[in-house]
């Protein structure tokens, strides 16, 4: 049977190529013009300051984007930095308390997929607390490998695929259309 009713969705945008966030920002975009009340919650990020942090200043306090990290983490062989560690878990307990709030009608987790595959954050928390979201909230998660749990539960799961990339020609990040 076709579900027609109008509900809450679990989006996840994953994969190798370039546009998870700047697909989670312009989705972000989208539900503001319609009224919808936003909360991006940017995990790792931290270090750089991004467009989209005045942007979002500009429309008003029903766009919110708070970055809840430092920037590089270490991974590959090197142990977690525990200030890395505390500053996901951190991030986790405000992300899972906005969720259950009702204050938002469109909450993105960026770069919530790279916490979990970091082994900093338990995806079956993320999905527990996914689970007993209000029915009419959306949730955005974005990151490069997205958890088997969470592409189970998610509704909407769109994976980019790099074709080519910039970077590969040595081309460094471009402001407005990476940062
Ligand atoms: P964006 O924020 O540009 O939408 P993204 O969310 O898909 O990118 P992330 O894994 O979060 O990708 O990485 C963010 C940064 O890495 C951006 O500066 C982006 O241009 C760059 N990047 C993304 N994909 C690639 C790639 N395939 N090769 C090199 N750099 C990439
Ligand atoms: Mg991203």
């Amino acid at each position: 049977m076709t579900e027609t009713s109008r509900r809450g969705l679990i989006l996840i945008n994953t994969g190798p190529g370039k546009g998870k966030t700047t697909a989670a920002l312009g989705t972000a975009f989208r539900a503001a013009g319609n009224g919808m009340r936003v909360l991006i919650l940017q995990f790792l990020k931290g270090s750089w300051h991004y467009g989209e942090l005045d942007s979002a200043a500009a429309l008003g306090e029903d766009f919110v984007i708070r970055q809840l990290g430092r920037g590089f983490v270490k991974v590959g062989g090197a142990e977690t930095d525990p200030e890395d560690l505390k500053m996901v878990e951190d991030a986790w307990a405000e992300a899972a308390a906005a969720i259950l709030s009702g204050d938002w009608d469109l909450i993105v987790l960026d770069e919530i997929n790279y916490a979990i595959g970091y082994k900093m954050l338990d995806p079956e928390k993320v999905a527990e607390v996914l689970r007993q979201k209000p029915e009419m909230l959306h949730v955005i998660l974005t990151g490069r490998n997205a958890h088997p749990i969470l592409v189970e539960l998610a509704d909407t799961v769109t994976e980019m695929r790099e074709v080519k990339h910039a970077y590969e020609k040595g081309i460094l990040a471009q402001r407005g259309i990476e940062f």
